[in-house]
């Protein structure tokens, strides 16, 4: 008796992995580039050497570390919106200087107000649907004397959106934009406590419900300890949590266009870094939307003054700046939106 339960238990799960099984690779084969020539034209004005001349700017002694409130960072801000302004991307109407004000009631103590910087693309086809790309602007400032630059962390995931924003623009310009919005955000507040983010999902500009999908970038530029005989990787993490479409849209965007190691480790809910809790892309997730952080780990220079310019690996930036904009791409472009569902 026992024995023709136990049978029957697994005859049972047997059935509903091979359901499951043929669930994802329907949805695997439902997700494909028809444009794959086009995506490549703009991918490929992505390169190393303009990301280098951001993150040299980013890091760059004049912004003093970029500590949240202070002189410095309120600097880097004016410089990325005046990035965008440069390349006539647009910031939101209802915040035409690009700035949310982030009131220093939304802070740690003893930290000053500062401010989100946002611009976007409007989409062609469904304007209110929006694909977020974030990096937070900030730093840790000035500790000890010494400048903590940051260039990794964050100016490799500020260069990274620069450069994508503008290949968007280019294809906007090009006739060939997004069909849905792309919002280029830089948070401030994260070192102190991923404040920018959280303000911003409770004080959205464009409606959260109408949120297609958020991808945070935080640290890209380096190679940490477990990869340094294998440095074409990424980490991928929380892709899966709350659409399974998302991870296999970065797979196919990664198979079609770069080819590198996607590493799913810190992806577990059993790591015990915990990183999908511990950069901005969290407070998307909270309010339900599909999230997924690019992220190259830890390395000898994280949160020290030495995370500077000259150790950034400028071409493996270039080609994870490569995979995130095709990503991005198909959320953009697809005919239909993201389906924001496990399977
Ligand atoms: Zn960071």
């Amino acid at each position: 008796m026992k024995f023709l339960i136990a049978s029957a238990l697994v005859l049972v799960g047997s059935c509903s992995t091979i359901r499951h099984s043929e669930k994802i690779d329907n949805l695997k084969e439902s997700i494909s580039y028809d444009n794959a020539n086009t995506v490549e034209q703009y991918l490929s004005t992505i390169n190393s050497e303009q990301l280098r001349t951001y993150v040299e700017e980013i890091s760059s002694d004049k912004y003093e570390g970029r500590m949240t409130g202070e002189k410095g960072h309120d600097n880097v801000c004016d410089y990325i919106r005046n990035y965008y302004k440069s390349l006539n991307i647009k910031a939101p109407e209802s915040h035409s200087n690009y700035y949310q004000k982030v009131p220093k009631k939304a802070l740690p103590e003893n930290i000053n107000d500062s401010q989100n910087v946002i611009a976007y693309i409007e989409g062609s086809e469904f304007p209110d649907e929006y694909i977020y790309i974030a990096a937070h602007s900030d730093h840790e400032g000035i500790i000890d004397g010494e400048i903590y630059s940051g260039a990794d962390d964050n100016g490799s995931g500020t260069a990274a959106i620069f450069e994508m924003a503008e290949a968007f623009k280019m294809a906007s310009n090009d006739g060939n934009g997004p069909k849905r919005s792309i919002v280029f955000l830089h948070v401030t507040a994260e070192e102190v406590g991923l404040h920018g983010s959280r303000y911003y999902t409770d004080n959205p500009i464009f409606p959260l419900e109408n949120t297609i999908s958020t991808i945070n970038i935080d640290m890209i530029g380096r190679v940490d300890e477990r990869h340094k005989d294998n440095e074409d990787y990424i980490y991928v993490i929380g892709a899966d949590r709350i659409s399974t479409e998302l991870h296999y849209i970065i797979q196919e965007a990664n198979s079609n266009f770069v080819n590198l190691d996607l590493d799913y480790k810190y992806n577990e809910d059993s790591d015990p870094n915990r990183y999908f809790y511990r950069s901005d892309h969290y407070n998307f997730a909270v309010k339900d939307i599909p999230v997924v952080f690019f992220f190259n780990g830890e390395h000898e220079d994280y949160t020290k003054p030495t995370d500077t310019a000259d150790k950034i690996n400028y071409l493996l930036l270039e080609k994870r700046t490569k995979l995130i904009f095709a990503t991005v791409w198909y959320l953009a472009y697809s005919p239909t939106p993201l389906n924001p569902e496990i399977i």
